[in-house]
């Protein structure tokens, strides 16, 4: 009996042996993304993606949707989180994979930064509000899908509806990012904090999209040598901002660290993306992928 239900319960999740195209990273309603987690769920089905996490930005609430959409798909699924730390001044996202969902000290601590995201938009507001741009932050909440988890894209879409820039990479550039009038150093999770929530709840901690930090190459292999020794154990190699030099750098360092490599769009809707779910190239055949580590 007890091994019945054991091997109906793996079928039911419907993990391959060997996913062709996984895509561990990508964004619903739930934080900045367009589409609620079951449409998320269909979409990446429909382009062929056979292990599929969703990795909202601080928040687990669109787990159990994207589980039993994936499921019903015939995909496989994985519980997936994109976790906001500041390592040494710079902020950096870690993406969790394979954990607890309802482990306390994940769900408690993610929670803390939801909280702080607020107070951090109210300050970008009042930035923004004294280079002569009033409203922003209430303007931005009518962005916002999920009423605890505000982010800078939600400010970008409000500013474009005004009229501020064309367009929200041009938002970005003139007035969110790092050192723009609207930009607020904010106190994220720590790197240890990160990891050990998620290695605490059974998971593996990835680096997220490492080519867009703004770093030398000697801070880098610093912060990876850091992320190492707390227990991190992945690289995303192939994702949604990396052009074909950033694959074959960030390949180099996984060989060069023994991480686990990963592959993400980092989707977040069809007019905000550069790169669709499962629609990327693939991970250099030598590395070690991720998903070995989560099914
Ligand atoms: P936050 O977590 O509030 O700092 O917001 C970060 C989010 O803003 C990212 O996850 C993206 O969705 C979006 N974002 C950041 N930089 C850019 C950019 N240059 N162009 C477009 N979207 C961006
Ligand atoms: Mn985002
Ligand atoms: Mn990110
Ligand atoms: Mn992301």
């Amino acid at each position: 009996m007890a091994s019945f239900v054991l091997e109906s319960s793996f079928a039911f999740n419907c993990l391959p042996v060997t996913p062709a195209n996984f895509d561990f990273h990508s964004h619903s309603i739930v934080s900045d993304g367009f589409l609620p987690p079951r449409v998320v769920a269909g979409r990446a089905a429909g382009n062929g993606v056979d292990l599929w996490a969703l990795t909202d930005h601080d928040d687990l609430g669109g787990l159990a949707e994207a589980r039993v959409a994936a499921e019903e798909a015939g995909m496989g699924f994985v519980n997936g989180v994109e976790i906001s730390i500041e390592w040494r001044g710079v902020p950096i996202h870690v993406v969790g994979l394979g954990f607890d969902p309802a482990n306390p000290a994940l769900s408690g601590g993610l929670d803390e930064l939801r909280v702080g995201r607020i107070e951090r938009a109210r300050r970008m507001g009042d930035a923004l509000a004294a280079i002569g741009i009033p409203g922003v932050y209430e303007g931005a909440l009518c962005f916002v899908t999920n009423p605890s988890l505000i982010s800078r894209a939600h400010f970008a879409r409000y500013m474009v509806s005004i009229g501020i820039a064309r367009d929200v990479p041009g938002v970005f550039q003139h007035y969110l990012a790092s050192g723009k009038p609207g930009y607020v150093d904010h106190r994220w999770a720590t790197l240890d904090e990160a990891v050990g929530w998620i290695t605490g709840a059974g998971g593996v901690a990835v680096v997220a999209h490492p080519a867009r930090y703004k770093m030398s190459g000697a801070d880098m292999r610093h912060f990876l040598d850091d992320f190492k020794d707390v227990g991190g154990q992945g690289i995303e190699v192939t994702c949604g901002s990396h052009s074909p030099d950033h694959v074959m750098h960030f390949a180099r360092l996984a060989r060069h660290y023994a991480f686990h490599a990963s592959r993400g769009s980092d989707f977040h809707g069809p007019d905000e993306s550069y790169v669709d779910l499962g629609k990327l190239p693939q991970l250099p055949e030598d590395l070690k992928p991720v998903w070995r580590l989560v099914v």
